[in-house]
C-alpha cells in the first residue's frame, strides 16, 4: 500500500486542492494498487485506466487554470457494475450483458464526473444485484480482504472489498435489500442506503424498482457523506426522485465526529434480539450500545412487531418486480443473443438467450416472481406482501414517535467462507434479516464498523426516518470517533 492509497477521500481532495499531489499521481497510485492486489481480491470487473487518467489530467489542468474545484475533485471512485457508464462495459454481473457498452451515463455517474471525481472502473456484484455474497456473479466471486477465503458480502461485494483493499477511497453501490450495508459490515467499511428517491435510479439496471436505491460506500463516515452530497438530490429523469435538497449529511457527519450524542434517543429493535445473530456479532453490538450511551445517547428498547415478516414479504415483492424488469433481456434489444440462425423463431431465440444468459439465482427469482404475480395467486402472495409492507412502514412511523433513530447489528453473521451458503438459498436470504425493513419502508440506513468478532468486522446499522439521512450520519460518525479504526491485515 503506498501512502496515497491509505488516505481518506477528504484528505486526498485536500492534497489535490493545495497542489501537494496531482490528481494524476493519486489516480496512478490507486491503479498501481489495483494491479498489485486485484488478482487476489477480484473487486473489479473492468478497470478504465485510460478514462481514469484522462479525467485526472482534466482536474489537474482545471486546477492549473485557477478553476474552482469541488470538495471531491481528483478523488478516485469505483462504481458497482449495475450503473450505466457511457462507452464503458456495464454487465450487472451477468453474462447476458457481457459485451454491453451503454450509450449513456446514469445520473449518479454523470454527477460523479461533474464533481471531478475520477472513475477507476466497475466493481463486481451478484448477478443483477440478487445475492448476499457476490458469489452469484457470472464472472466469479470477490474475496474479502480481511480473509481471502471468505465472502465480502453482497450484492455489492466488489465496491466494499475495493475499499477494504485500499484500491479506492470511495465507491458506489445499490441497495435493494441490504446490498450496500451488508458488504460494508463484513468488510469493515461504511455503507449507506439513502432515503428511497433521495438518489436517482436513472441508469441503474433495475432489479426491484420500488426498493432499488443507489448510495455511497467509503472507509469513513465523512467520506460517505461527501459522496452522498455529490450524487444525491432531485433528478427529473427519475419519476420517483424526491424533489427536495439532500439533507445536510456532511454537517451531520462533522457534528457527530465531535463524539457528543447528548439529547439523541436511539431505539434497539426488540424483535431482532431473538433472531439468531451469532454470539460474536451480538457481543460487538452490545459493546457499541454501551459506547453510544457513554457518548450521551439515550438508548431504549422499541417494538416493531411486523419486522419478523419483512424477509418473506421482501422475497415476494423483489422477485415479482424483478420478473417484470428482467423481461427486457430478450436477446433483441441489447446484450447476448443465442440461436439466431434464421431458422429458429423469435420466441425460441428469446428462450435460448435467457437460458444461456441468466444464472440459477436469477432464474429462481424470475420463476418465483412470475408465479406470485400470476392470476389466482396475485392476492394471496404479492397482494399480501404489499399489506405486510404497509404494516412494517407503520412500525417505523410508530417507532420514530419514540426515538430519533433505530439501531441493530447490520448482519446476523460475520463474513462466511466462500461456498458456505450457496447450496441453500434460504441460508443466503437470512443475511438480509436486519437490512430489509428499511428498504420496505423507504427510509435511510447506514452500516458503520463497530467491532470485531473472531478477528472479522461487525457492522452497526442506524436506521432513520425518510429524508432524515443526516441523523444517522451523526450517530455513525460519533460511534466511529469512539471505536476503531479497523484495518484489515496487509494483503
Ligand atoms: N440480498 C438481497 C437479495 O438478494 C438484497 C440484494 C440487494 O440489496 N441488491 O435480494
Amino acid at each position: 500500500m503506498t501512502d496515497l492509497t491509505s488516505y481518506s477521500a477528504a484528505e486526498l481532495a485536500g492534497l489535490v486542492a493545495r497542489g501537494e499531489s496531482s490528481a494524476v499521481e493519486v489516480t496512478q497510485a490507486h491503479l498501481d494498487r489495483i494491479s498489485a492486489v486485484d488478482d487476489r481480491v477480484h473487486a473489479f470487473l473492468h478497470v478504465d485506466t485510460e478514462g481514469a487518467l484522462a479525467a485526472a489530467r482534466d482536474v489537474d489542468s482545471r486546477r492549473a487554470a485557477g478553476a474552482a474545484l469541488g470538495p471531491l475533485a481528483g478523488v478516485p471512485v469505483a462504481v458497482k457494475d449495475v450503473l450505466t457508464t457511457k462507452g464503458v462495459p456495464t454487465t450487472a454481473g451477468s453474462k447476458i450483458l457481457a459485451d454491453w457498452r451503454p450509450p449513456y451515463d446514469s445520473t449518479i455517474v454523470r454527477r460523479l464526473r461533474a464533481a471531478g471525481t475520477v472513475m477507476l472502473g466497475k466493481t463486481n456484484m451478484d448477478e443483477f444485484a440478487m445475492g448476499s455474497s457476490t458469489e452469484y456473479s457470472a464472472f466469479g466471486p470477490t474475496h474479502n480482504p480481511w480473509d481471502l477465503s471468505r465472502i465480502p458480502g453482497g450484492s455489492g461485494g466488489g465496491s466494499s472489498a475495493a475499499l477494504a483493499a485500499y484500491e479506492t477511497p470511495l465507491s458506489i453501490g445499490s441497495d435493494t435489500g441490504g446490498s450496500i450495508r451488508q458488504p460494508g459490515a463484513v468488510t469493515g467499511t461504511v455503507g449507506v442506503k439513502p432515503t428511497y428517491g433521495g438518489t436517482s435510479r436513472y441508469g441503474l439496471v433495475a432489479f426491484s424498482s420500488s426498493l432499488d436505491t443507489p448510495g455511497p460506500c467509503a472507509r469513513t463516515v465523512l467520506d460517505a457523506a461527501l459522496l452522498h452530497e455529490a450524487i444525491g438530490g432531485h433528478d427529473p429523469l427519475d419519476s420517483t426522485s424526491i424533489p427536495a435538497p439532500v439533507p445536510d449529511v456532511v454537517a451531520a457527519a462533522r457534528l457527530g465526529a465531535g463524539g457528543d450524542l447528548t439529547g439523541v434517543r436511539l431505539g434497539v429493535v426488540r424483535e431482532f434480539a431473538g433472531e439468531g445473530a451469532e454470539p460474536g456479532v451480538l457481543a460487538a453490538f452490545r459493546a457499541a450500545v454501551e459506547t453510544l450511551t457513554k457518548l450521551g445517547a439515550e438508548v431504549v428498547e422499541v417494538s416493531c412487531p411486523h419486522f419478523q415478516y419483512a424477509l418473506p414479504a421482501y422475497y415476494l415483492i423483489a422477485p415479482s418486480e424483478c420478473s417484470s424488469n428482467l423481461a427486457r433481456f430478450d436477446g433483441v434489444r441489447f446484450g447476448l443473443r443465442v440461436g439466431d440462425d434464421g431458422v429458429r423463431s423469435l420466441e425460441e431465440v428469446m428462450s435460448a438467450t435467457r437460458e444461456a444468459g441468466f444464472g440459477p439465482e436469477v432464474k429462481r427469482r424470475v420463476m418465483l416472481g412470475t408465479y406470485a404475480l400470476s392470476s389466482g395467486y396475485y392476492d394471496a402472495y404479492y397482494g399480501q406482501a404489499q399489506k405486510v409492507r404497509t404494516l412494517i412502514s407503520r412500525d417505523f412511523t410508530t417507532a420514530f414517535e419514540q426515538v430519533d433513530a433505530l439501531i441493530s447489528p447490520t448482519t446476523p453473521f460475520v463474513a462466511f467462507p466462500v461456498g458456505a451458503r450457496t447450496a441453500d438459498p434460504y441460508q443466503m436470504y437470512l443475511a438480509d434479516l436486519f437490512t430489509i425493513p428499511s428498504n420496505l419502508y423507504g427510509g435511510p440506513g447506514i452500516s458503520v464498523p463497530c467491532g470485531l468478532a473472531d478477528g472479522l468486522p461487525v457492522g452497526l446499522q442506524v436506521m432513520a426516518p425518510t429524508m432524515a439521512d443526516d441523523r444517522m450520519y451523526r450517530v455513525a460518525a460519533a460511534l466511529e470517533s469512539a471505536v476503531g479504526p479497523f484495518t484489515p491485515p496487509a494483503l
